[in-house]
Protein backbone atom coordinates (compact mmCIF):
# COMPACT_ATOMS: atom_id res chain seq x y z
CA UNK A 1 0.00 0.00 0.00
CA UNK A 2 2.65 2.35 1.31
CA UNK A 3 4.55 1.25 -2.51
CA UNK A 4 1.61 2.17 -4.12
CA UNK A 5 0.89 5.38 -2.32
CA UNK A 6 5.00 6.46 -3.29
CA UNK A 7 3.94 5.36 -6.90
CA UNK A 8 1.06 7.74 -7.47
CA UNK A 9 3.03 10.83 -6.02
CA UNK A 10 6.32 9.79 -7.96
CA UNK A 11 3.89 9.87 -11.19
CA UNK A 12 1.88 13.24 -10.28
CA UNK A 13 5.60 14.75 -9.87
CA UNK A 14 6.95 13.11 -12.68
CA UNK A 15 3.84 14.14 -15.35
CA UNK A 16 4.32 17.92 -15.15
CA UNK A 17 8.02 17.35 -16.54
CA UNK A 18 7.04 14.63 -19.15
CA UNK A 19 4.22 17.33 -20.61
CA UNK A 20 6.26 20.25 -20.56
CA UNK A 21 9.19 18.73 -22.67
CA UNK A 22 5.96 18.29 -25.01
CA UNK A 23 6.79 21.69 -27.31
CA UNK A 24 2.91 20.68 -28.86
CA UNK A 25 -0.32 19.41 -28.08
CA UNK A 26 -3.15 18.65 -30.28
CA UNK A 27 -5.18 21.39 -31.06
CA UNK A 28 -8.59 20.31 -31.38
CA UNK A 29 -10.24 17.15 -29.04
CA UNK A 30 -9.73 14.49 -31.89
CA UNK A 31 -7.05 12.44 -30.00
CA UNK A 32 -7.64 9.58 -33.02
CA UNK A 33 -4.60 12.05 -34.61
CA UNK A 34 -1.99 10.28 -32.68
CA UNK A 35 -3.98 6.85 -32.75
CA UNK A 36 -2.44 4.65 -35.52
CA UNK A 37 -5.36 2.82 -37.35
CA UNK A 38 -7.62 5.86 -36.56
CA UNK A 39 -7.02 7.91 -39.22
CA UNK A 40 -10.38 7.75 -40.76
CA UNK A 41 -11.36 9.59 -37.64
CA UNK A 42 -8.96 11.71 -37.84
CA UNK A 43 -8.45 13.52 -41.11
CA UNK A 44 -10.86 14.98 -43.09
CA UNK A 45 -10.38 13.57 -46.97
CA UNK A 46 -10.86 16.06 -49.85
CA UNK A 47 -14.28 14.92 -52.17
CA UNK A 48 -13.74 11.49 -53.63
CA UNK A 49 -10.79 10.70 -51.98
CA UNK A 50 -9.18 8.91 -48.83
CA UNK A 51 -7.87 10.15 -45.46
CA UNK A 52 -4.62 10.38 -46.51
CA UNK A 53 -5.46 13.49 -48.81
CA UNK A 54 -6.02 15.23 -45.31
CA UNK A 55 -2.68 15.21 -44.36
CA UNK A 56 0.45 17.17 -44.44
CA UNK A 57 2.79 16.62 -47.74
CA UNK A 58 1.94 15.81 -51.46
CA UNK A 59 -1.32 14.41 -51.22
CA UNK A 60 -3.40 16.30 -53.37
CA UNK A 61 -4.13 15.93 -57.56
CA UNK A 62 -2.09 12.57 -57.84
CA UNK A 63 0.85 13.87 -55.44
CA UNK A 64 1.21 17.08 -57.75
CA UNK A 65 -0.20 19.75 -55.50
CA UNK A 66 0.88 20.12 -51.58
CA UNK A 67 -1.23 20.30 -48.69
CA UNK A 68 0.41 22.41 -45.87
CA UNK A 69 -1.21 21.14 -43.14
CA UNK A 70 -3.47 18.54 -41.29
CA UNK A 71 -7.00 18.52 -41.78
CA UNK A 72 -8.61 17.56 -38.47
CA UNK A 73 -12.45 16.13 -38.23
CA UNK A 74 -14.87 17.85 -36.31
CA UNK A 75 -16.33 15.34 -33.82
CA UNK A 76 -18.80 17.85 -32.78
CA UNK A 77 -21.79 19.07 -34.27
CA UNK A 78 -24.84 21.50 -33.58
CA UNK A 79 -28.03 20.72 -34.48
CA UNK A 80 -27.97 22.00 -38.04
CA UNK A 81 -24.73 20.15 -38.56
CA UNK A 82 -22.18 22.64 -38.07
CA UNK A 83 -19.35 22.33 -36.76
CA UNK A 84 -18.83 23.72 -32.82
CA UNK A 85 -15.51 21.99 -31.96
CA UNK A 86 -13.56 24.27 -29.89
CA UNK A 87 -10.05 24.97 -31.36
CA UNK A 88 -7.09 24.96 -29.01
CA UNK A 89 -3.80 26.86 -28.69
CA UNK A 90 -1.14 24.07 -28.74
CA UNK A 91 0.94 25.27 -27.02
CA UNK A 92 1.76 28.38 -24.86
CA UNK A 93 2.75 31.29 -27.03
CA UNK A 94 1.45 35.25 -28.28
CA UNK A 95 -1.44 35.87 -30.93
CA UNK A 96 -0.07 37.31 -33.97
CA UNK A 97 -2.56 37.54 -36.32
CA UNK A 98 -6.17 36.94 -36.35
CA UNK A 99 -8.37 37.40 -39.15
CA UNK A 100 -12.08 37.74 -38.96
CA UNK A 101 -12.78 38.28 -43.17
CA UNK A 102 -13.39 34.93 -44.40
CA UNK A 103 -13.50 36.55 -47.62
CA UNK A 104 -9.99 37.25 -47.94
CA UNK A 105 -8.12 34.08 -47.54
CA UNK A 106 -8.50 30.23 -48.64
CA UNK A 107 -7.81 30.23 -45.03
CA UNK A 108 -11.38 31.88 -44.25
CA UNK A 109 -11.13 32.95 -40.67
CA UNK A 110 -7.48 32.28 -39.10
CA UNK A 111 -5.39 32.78 -35.96
CA UNK A 112 -1.49 32.65 -35.66
CA UNK A 113 0.22 31.99 -32.61
CA UNK A 114 3.95 32.65 -31.79
CA UNK A 115 5.60 30.39 -29.73
CA UNK A 116 9.17 29.93 -28.51
CA UNK A 117 10.78 26.65 -28.90
CA UNK A 118 14.15 26.13 -27.72
CA UNK A 119 14.51 29.45 -28.23
CA UNK A 120 13.36 29.31 -31.57
CA UNK A 121 10.19 31.48 -32.79
CA UNK A 122 8.09 28.63 -34.16
CA UNK A 123 4.55 29.48 -35.13
CA UNK A 124 0.76 27.43 -35.22
CA UNK A 125 -1.94 28.52 -37.55
CA UNK A 126 -5.27 27.67 -36.98
CA UNK A 127 -7.80 27.98 -40.67
CA UNK A 128 -11.37 27.67 -41.51
CA UNK A 129 -12.78 28.82 -38.12
CA UNK A 130 -16.24 29.78 -37.84
CA UNK A 131 -15.59 32.54 -35.17
CA UNK A 132 -12.50 33.97 -32.81
CA UNK A 133 -13.66 35.39 -29.45
CA UNK A 134 -12.57 39.04 -29.56
CA UNK A 135 -9.60 38.13 -26.71
CA UNK A 136 -8.23 36.87 -29.26
CA UNK A 137 -6.18 39.50 -30.87
CA UNK A 138 -2.61 40.67 -31.60
CA UNK A 139 -0.68 40.73 -28.36
CA UNK A 140 -2.61 38.28 -26.37
CA UNK A 141 -1.32 35.52 -24.07
CA UNK A 142 -2.43 32.13 -24.53
CA UNK A 143 -1.93 28.86 -22.82
CA UNK A 144 -1.38 25.46 -24.19
CA UNK A 145 -4.65 24.04 -24.34
CA UNK A 146 -6.80 27.58 -24.17
CA UNK A 147 -9.56 27.68 -26.53
CA UNK A 148 -8.89 30.83 -29.15
CA UNK A 149 -11.47 29.83 -31.21
CA UNK A 150 -14.39 27.36 -32.68
CA UNK A 151 -13.96 25.29 -35.34
CA UNK A 152 -15.66 26.05 -38.78
CA UNK A 153 -15.65 25.66 -42.21
CA UNK A 154 -14.62 29.32 -43.63
CA UNK A 155 -12.82 30.12 -46.44
CA UNK A 156 -12.53 31.88 -50.11
CA UNK A 157 -12.48 29.19 -52.39
CA UNK A 158 -15.43 28.62 -55.13
CA UNK A 159 -15.85 25.33 -54.01
CA UNK A 160 -16.95 25.44 -50.56
CA UNK A 161 -16.03 23.18 -47.77
CA UNK A 162 -19.27 20.92 -46.80
CA UNK A 163 -20.51 20.22 -43.26
CA UNK A 164 -19.11 16.44 -43.57
CA UNK A 165 -15.64 17.56 -44.49
CA UNK A 166 -16.16 20.63 -41.93
CA UNK A 167 -12.27 20.71 -40.09
CA UNK A 168 -9.78 22.44 -38.64
CA UNK A 169 -6.39 23.37 -41.29
CA UNK A 170 -3.35 23.23 -38.64
CA UNK A 171 0.11 24.29 -39.36
CA UNK A 172 3.04 24.11 -37.13
CA UNK A 173 5.48 26.55 -39.44
CA UNK A 174 8.79 29.14 -39.65
CA UNK A 175 9.00 32.44 -40.55
CA UNK A 176 10.31 33.32 -43.92
CA UNK A 177 11.03 37.49 -44.06
CA UNK A 178 9.63 40.24 -42.04
CA UNK A 179 10.44 42.18 -45.94
CA UNK A 180 7.75 39.84 -47.10
CA UNK A 181 4.95 42.46 -47.92
CA UNK A 182 7.75 44.81 -50.21
CA UNK A 183 8.83 41.72 -51.86
CA UNK A 184 5.25 40.56 -52.80
CA UNK A 185 4.51 43.88 -53.88
CA UNK A 186 7.42 44.23 -56.07
CA UNK A 187 7.19 40.29 -57.46
CA UNK A 188 3.92 39.80 -57.56
CA UNK A 189 2.18 42.92 -58.54
CA UNK A 190 -1.80 43.46 -59.20
CA UNK A 191 -2.38 40.42 -56.82
CA UNK A 192 -3.71 41.46 -53.09
CA UNK A 193 -2.19 40.92 -49.92
CA UNK A 194 -4.87 41.63 -47.16
CA UNK A 195 -2.60 39.78 -44.19
CA UNK A 196 0.89 41.70 -44.86
CA UNK A 197 3.57 39.06 -42.87
CA UNK A 198 0.92 36.73 -41.96
CA UNK A 199 0.07 35.68 -45.39
CA UNK A 200 0.16 32.11 -45.65
CA UNK A 201 3.06 32.32 -48.37
CA UNK A 202 5.35 33.79 -45.46
CA UNK A 203 5.14 30.83 -43.55
CA UNK A 204 6.79 27.51 -44.42
CA UNK A 205 4.92 24.48 -42.99
CA UNK A 206 6.74 21.14 -40.82
CA UNK A 207 4.42 17.92 -40.48
CA UNK A 208 2.81 18.46 -37.76
CA UNK A 209 1.46 14.99 -37.33
CA UNK A 210 5.85 14.19 -38.22
CA UNK A 211 6.41 16.25 -34.88
CA UNK A 212 3.23 15.14 -32.75
CA UNK A 213 4.36 11.46 -33.26
CA UNK A 214 7.81 12.06 -32.48
CA UNK A 215 7.00 13.97 -29.22
CA UNK A 216 5.13 10.53 -28.61
CA UNK A 217 8.45 8.24 -29.55
CA UNK A 218 11.04 10.60 -27.95
CA UNK A 219 9.29 11.67 -24.47
CA UNK A 220 11.35 14.21 -22.85
CA UNK A 221 14.26 13.74 -25.09
CA UNK A 222 12.28 15.38 -27.92
CA UNK A 223 13.65 18.86 -29.80
CA UNK A 224 11.78 20.26 -32.30
CA UNK A 225 15.58 21.71 -33.24
CA UNK A 226 16.55 18.28 -33.76
CA UNK A 227 13.66 17.37 -35.54
CA UNK A 228 13.93 19.90 -38.10
CA UNK A 229 17.50 19.20 -38.98
CA UNK A 230 16.87 15.49 -39.41
CA UNK A 231 14.48 15.79 -42.14
CA UNK A 232 15.27 14.48 -45.63
CA UNK A 233 16.64 17.16 -47.41
CA UNK A 234 15.20 17.79 -51.19
CA UNK A 235 18.44 20.38 -52.07
CA UNK A 236 20.80 22.62 -51.57
CA UNK A 237 20.80 25.39 -53.26
CA UNK A 238 23.45 28.39 -52.97
CA UNK A 239 22.28 31.98 -52.55
CA UNK A 240 24.11 34.41 -53.10
CA UNK A 241 23.67 36.89 -50.54
CA UNK A 242 25.53 38.07 -47.32
CA UNK A 243 22.60 38.25 -44.96
CA UNK A 244 19.06 37.56 -44.46
CA UNK A 245 16.94 38.01 -41.34
CA UNK A 246 16.02 33.85 -41.53
CA UNK A 247 19.59 33.40 -40.60
CA UNK A 248 19.28 35.85 -37.49
CA UNK A 249 15.92 34.42 -36.41
CA UNK A 250 17.07 30.56 -36.73
CA UNK A 251 20.22 30.71 -35.40
CA UNK A 252 19.90 27.13 -34.05
CA UNK A 253 19.60 25.78 -38.15
CA UNK A 254 22.93 27.65 -39.08
CA UNK A 255 25.87 25.56 -39.43
CA UNK A 256 29.62 26.77 -38.44
CA UNK A 257 32.04 27.21 -41.06
CA UNK A 258 35.49 28.13 -39.77
CA UNK A 259 36.68 29.80 -43.00
CA UNK A 260 34.03 31.74 -43.67
CA UNK A 261 33.88 33.30 -40.23
CA UNK A 262 37.42 34.43 -41.18
CA UNK A 263 37.43 35.46 -44.49
CA UNK A 264 33.69 36.67 -44.55
CA UNK A 265 30.49 35.54 -45.38
CA UNK A 266 29.86 35.60 -49.62
CA UNK A 267 26.87 33.59 -49.52
CA UNK A 268 25.08 30.80 -48.10
CA UNK A 269 24.25 26.41 -48.64
CA UNK A 270 20.95 26.10 -47.95
CA UNK A 271 18.95 22.94 -47.51
CA UNK A 272 15.26 22.71 -47.89
CA UNK A 273 13.12 19.98 -47.13
CA UNK A 274 10.91 18.71 -50.54
CA UNK A 275 7.97 21.91 -49.51
CA UNK A 276 11.15 23.99 -48.88
CA UNK A 277 11.28 24.53 -45.70
CA UNK A 278 14.78 25.71 -44.89
CA UNK A 279 16.61 23.21 -42.60
CA UNK A 280 20.32 23.84 -42.62
CA UNK A 281 21.97 27.15 -43.69
CA UNK A 282 26.15 26.96 -43.93
CA UNK A 283 27.56 30.57 -43.85
CA UNK A 284 30.48 30.01 -47.49
CA UNK A 285 33.13 32.46 -48.01
CA UNK A 286 34.05 34.01 -51.52
CA UNK A 287 36.59 30.94 -52.13
CA UNK A 288 33.96 28.46 -51.58
CA UNK A 289 31.60 29.53 -54.17
CA UNK A 290 31.51 28.04 -57.73
CA UNK A 291 28.91 29.91 -59.32
CA UNK A 292 27.79 34.01 -59.63
CA UNK A 293 24.44 33.64 -59.67
CA UNK A 294 22.46 34.67 -57.66
CA UNK A 295 20.94 30.84 -57.02
CA UNK A 296 22.69 27.82 -57.96
CA UNK A 297 21.74 24.30 -57.27
CA UNK A 298 24.37 22.52 -55.49
CA UNK A 299 22.79 18.78 -55.15
CA UNK A 300 19.32 17.38 -55.47
CA UNK A 301 17.81 13.82 -53.98
CA UNK A 302 16.45 12.66 -56.89
CA UNK A 303 14.64 9.72 -54.75
CA UNK A 304 13.13 12.36 -52.43
CA UNK A 305 12.17 14.22 -55.30
CA UNK A 306 10.57 11.08 -57.52
CA UNK A 307 8.10 10.62 -54.02
CA UNK A 308 7.36 13.86 -53.01
CA UNK A 309 7.22 16.13 -56.18
CA UNK A 310 4.61 18.78 -55.20
CA UNK A 311 6.93 21.52 -53.89
CA UNK A 312 7.89 21.90 -57.38
CA UNK A 313 11.05 23.73 -57.12
CA UNK A 314 13.27 22.13 -59.25
CA UNK A 315 13.65 21.38 -63.19
CA UNK A 316 16.48 19.33 -65.11
CA UNK A 317 17.87 20.48 -68.38
CA UNK A 318 20.62 17.88 -69.55
CA UNK A 319 21.99 16.89 -66.61
CA UNK A 320 22.33 19.60 -64.45
CA UNK A 321 19.68 21.03 -62.06
CA UNK A 322 18.18 24.57 -61.58
CA UNK A 323 15.49 26.73 -59.80
CA UNK A 324 12.07 26.61 -61.39
CA UNK A 325 10.20 29.84 -61.07
CA UNK A 326 8.41 28.38 -57.95
CA UNK A 327 12.19 27.93 -56.19
CA UNK A 328 13.22 30.64 -57.48
CA UNK A 329 10.21 32.75 -55.93
CA UNK A 330 10.85 30.49 -52.41
CA UNK A 331 14.59 31.46 -52.08
CA UNK A 332 13.84 35.34 -52.98
CA UNK A 333 11.49 35.65 -50.64
CA UNK A 334 13.69 34.12 -48.17
CA UNK A 335 16.82 36.43 -48.97
CA UNK A 336 14.64 39.46 -50.14
ZN1 LIG B 1 -6.16 21.91 -45.19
Amino acid sequence: MRRLFGTAIAVALFAPALLSAQAFRLPTSNLAVQQPGREAEAFAPVPGRDWRSGMFGCVRSEGYRFHEGLDIRSLQKDKRGEPTDPVLAAADGVVVYASRKPGLSNYGNYVVLQHTVEGMPVYTVYAHLASIPTTIKAGARVKAGEAIAVMGRTSNTAQSITKDRAHLHFEITLFLNESFSAWFKKYMPGARNDHGIWNGMNMTGLDPLGVFQAQQREGAKFSLVRYIRSQPELCRVIVRDRDFPFVKRYPQLVDRNPVAEKDGVAGWEIAVTFNGTPIRLIPRSEAELKSKAKFSVLAVNERLLAIAPCGKLLKKSGSSWSLTNTGEQLFGKLVY
